[in-house]
């Protein structure tokens, strides 16, 4: 079967050029449609008991947060040289869901996220790329890092 649209899952971690490339080799081998997406989880903080007199957060990032995250994945995309991918920063309750309702609405059949390939307590609280593996509609490639 050959992969029609490829999703990068871009964090701004230094070994995400690593994972980016990945992608982009496989989108490039398959010749399929690559995109980017960076997900800013909403910040829903409830506080109880006594703290009901701190200001309330905002449940939305505002818009210098969401520019930035615009600014550094197309700068990401340069140095990938994948400038024609379509970049995506969207803001979600959870990574997982921001990657998964994406790749759901646009017809992803592979997302390549990065692994750590951690153990122990790490994985027992679980990582980005294991629940995206749990939740995904299509193949999903771990890239360890
Ligand atoms: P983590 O489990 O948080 O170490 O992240 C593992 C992988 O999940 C990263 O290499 C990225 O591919 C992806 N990821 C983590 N955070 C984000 C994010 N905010 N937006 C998009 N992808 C992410």
């Amino acid at each position: 079967m050959a992969y029609q649209h490829i999703l990068f899952a871009a964090d701004f971690a230094d070994e995400a050029l690593r994972v980016g490339e990945r992608a982009k080799d496989i989108a490039h081998k398959y010749g399929a449609r690559l995109s980017l997406i960076h997900v800013i989880e909403d910040v829903n903080i409830s506080l109880g008991g006594g703290y009901e007199l701190l200001p309330v957060l905002p449940d939305l990032p505002d818009e210098a947060l969401l520019g930035e995250a615009r600014k550094t994945l197309d700068e990401m995309a340069h140095r990938l040289g994948t400038e024609d991918a379509e970049q995506w920063v969207v803001s979600a309750p959870s990574t997982k869901e921001g990657i998964l309702d994406a790749a759901r609405a646009h017809g992803v059949d592979l997302i390549v996220v990065g692994s750590h390939g951690r153990h122990g307590l790490a994985l027992l609280l679980g990582s980005t790329a294991n629940a995206v593996l749990h939740g995904a509609p299509c193949d999903v490639l771990a890239v360890r890092i």
